[in-house]
């Protein structure tokens, strides 16, 4: 298998133009908006950008794409209004993505703002359960969950709470496209040792989520200590897990098939270096 890597981009000027991009700073997988991070409506989509990219795509070994939630939308929110908001989005993210098929869609599983961590689950699986249901068919998308830091009220803090959403959706839809992308940065905020031992956590990984369902990777370092719960992404090498501890990560018999995509505070020189590190770190196989 190539080595997959790419990173965050902008997808302001479109989906051709975002492989163009990923192509010059030696990217062959990106990930982008789906809409306003911030929410919003969504720009609608010119199919002859999108015929024009897939071609390009095909091309230049580009893919799986993989489109970010904005990430303000909560499915575990209190107020009817904000649940409505992300399932309504989200189901339109689902509709759009069948014109760039076999893509990932990643979303942020939500915070349950004071309402304990089980109701949270709750609202996040009936949610995935009403859009799928709603959906007419299966999606040519998988839709992961994100692991994340713990900041706040954040569900999806750790494996267990990844799972029960999975296991809880499962029960209605027995073949639901759901997978995980682990974030390096919010499971080290969120106390999983990646630096000391890697293997340990992937093992913990596979016991309560099975390694299946891992489907992508964000490369992340963090700006803080293991345990803090903060969230704050930093360049490759220049925080708190490290480069060789990244290294390791990207040449890890279990994870070195998958997807990798960089959302360190970078500007596409930034990307374009840390990609052509990450290559030069990668083992033969
Ligand atoms: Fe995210
Ligand atoms: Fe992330
Ligand atoms: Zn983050």
């Amino acid at each position: 298998m190539p080595f997959k890597i790419g990173c965050h981009l902008s997808s302001a000027g479109g989906y051709l133009a975002m492989g163009q991009t990923a192509a010059s700073i030696g990217a062959n997988v990106f990930q982008f908006f789906t809409r306003n991070p911030r929410g919003g409506a969504a720009k609608p989509i010119d199919k002859q950008d999108v015929k024009a990219f897939l071609a390009y795509a095909a091309e230049n070994g580009i893919g799986p794409i993989l489109a970010h939630a904005p990430y303000t939308l909560n499915a575990a929110g209190a107020e009817d209004r904000v649940r409505e908001f992300a399932e309504a989005t989200m189901a339109d993210d689902l509709k759009r993505l069948e014109l760039t098929p076999g893509a990932l869609y990643n979303f942020h599983p939500g915070s349950h703002v004071g309402q304990g961590a089980e109701k949270g689950i709750e609202l996040i699986s009936d949610m995935l359960v009403r859009i799928l249901e709603g959906f007419g068919g299966v999606p040519s998308t998988t839709i992961l969950l994100e692991t994340m830091s713990g900041k706040g009220s954040e569900v999806g803090r750790d494996f267990g709470e990844v799972r029960a959403i999975i296991d809880h959706v499962e029960t209605h839809i027995p073949d639901a496209p759901l997978g995980v992308c682990l974030d390096t940065c919010h499971v080290w905020d969120g106390g999983y040792d990646v630096v000391g031992d890697l293997d340990g956590v992937v093992a913990e990984f596979d016991r309560i989520v099975g390694l299946a369902r891992l489907k992508a990777i964000h490369l992340n370092d963090s700006m803080n200590a293991r345990s803090a719960h903060k969230d704050r992404h930093a360049c490759i090498g220049k925080g708190k897990i490290g480069l060789d501890a990244l290294a390791r990560v990207i040449n890890h018999p279990k994870l070195r098939d998958l997807p990798f995509y960089l959302e360190t505070p970078c500007d596409l020189d930034g990307y374009r270096a840390e990609i052509a590190l990450l290559k030069s770190l990668r083992n033969f196989e």
